[in-house]
């Protein structure tokens, strides 16, 4: 068949670039309440192509697709058809034992409202995803006092999230996301609730995270001065990508 045809040489192509996209999207489609009266086909077609190392911002009115997009690219939700292929694997090649295993290790979330566990304190919250990976105890206690050091939460470790400022559950989540070291983070308005400081600290830490150990930061936001520290903007409009406006946005920070 031509659209199996038209795979394979997808696949091959892919395997055969230097420097591979991370992620790629092609003709995806999601429809919820699929073939009911309330049927609502949030992505309609979309394309999108990140290379690894990006930082991306999107922005869309509400309603858009946004969050639907992040869940695809997350594999939260099943898609209703077309492609994603991340890190050179096409993710529906995977069985869902595979899929959970995939996901654990090349994806980190961090939501807006930080779903952090409110009865663990916030090394706890951090080392949970080195537990269900079967690192060690104390290994993983290690490593997650670690990270929170390094992010400026070393006189926080013990403290439960709702001890402890926005900002400062927001970097328990942001430690949470990263302690795999995921290939892909995926932002769902990951400063929404922050004040202006406290947001543009958080984006200083993502710009580090990306600059420092290469990883990719997909982050959706309405707001514009946010989505300026990001390398580009995709804009969304109706279920697909209307526009992308290339970066550099701001002016270099003079040497302080
Ligand atoms: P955004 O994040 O850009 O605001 P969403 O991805 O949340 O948009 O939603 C896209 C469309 O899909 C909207 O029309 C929304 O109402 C609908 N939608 C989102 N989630 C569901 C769901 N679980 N069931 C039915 N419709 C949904
Ligand atoms: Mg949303």
């Amino acid at each position: 068949m031509i659209v199996n045809e038209e795979r394979n040489l997808v696949d091959k192509v892919h395997v055969d670039i230097n420097r591979e996209p991370i992620l790629m999207i092609s003709n995806l489609h999601k429809r919820y309440n699929e073939g009911q009266s309330n049927e609502v086909h949030a992505l309609r077609g979309l394309d999108l192509t990140v290379q690894k190392g990006d930082m991306m911002a999107i922005m869309g009115p509400s309603g858009c697709g946004k969050t639907t997009l992040l869940n695809m690219i997350g594999h939260l939700d099943k898609r209703s058809s077309g492609k994603i292929i991340i890190n050179g694997i096409d993710t529906t090649t995977l069985s869902d034992s595979q899929m959970t295993a995939f996901r654990r290790d090349n994806i980190g979330f961090i939501f807006q409202l930080f779903n952090l566990f409110p009865f663990l304190s916030a090394v706890e919250n951090v080392e949970t995803p080195l537990l269900l990976k079967g690192v060690k105890a104390g290994v993983a206690r290690e490593q997650a006092k670690m990270l929170l050091r390094e992010l400026g939460m070393g006189d926080r470790l013990y403290h439960l999230p709702l001890e402890v400022s926005g900002g400062q559950q927001q970097r328990i989540a942001v430690a949470r996301a990263l302690i795999n070291q995921p290939a892909i983070i995926l932002g769902d308005e990951p400063t929404g609730d922050l004040d202006s400081t406290t947001s543009a600290d958080v984006m200083t830490l993502f710009r580090r995270i990306n600059t420092i150990n290469k990883q990719t930061l997909v982050l959706v936001t309405h707001n514009r001065w946010i989505a300026e520290h990001c390398d580009y903007i995709v804009h969304m409009t109706d279920g697909i990508v209307s526009s992308i406006e290339q970066g550099p946005f701001k002016e270099e920070e003079p040497n302080k």
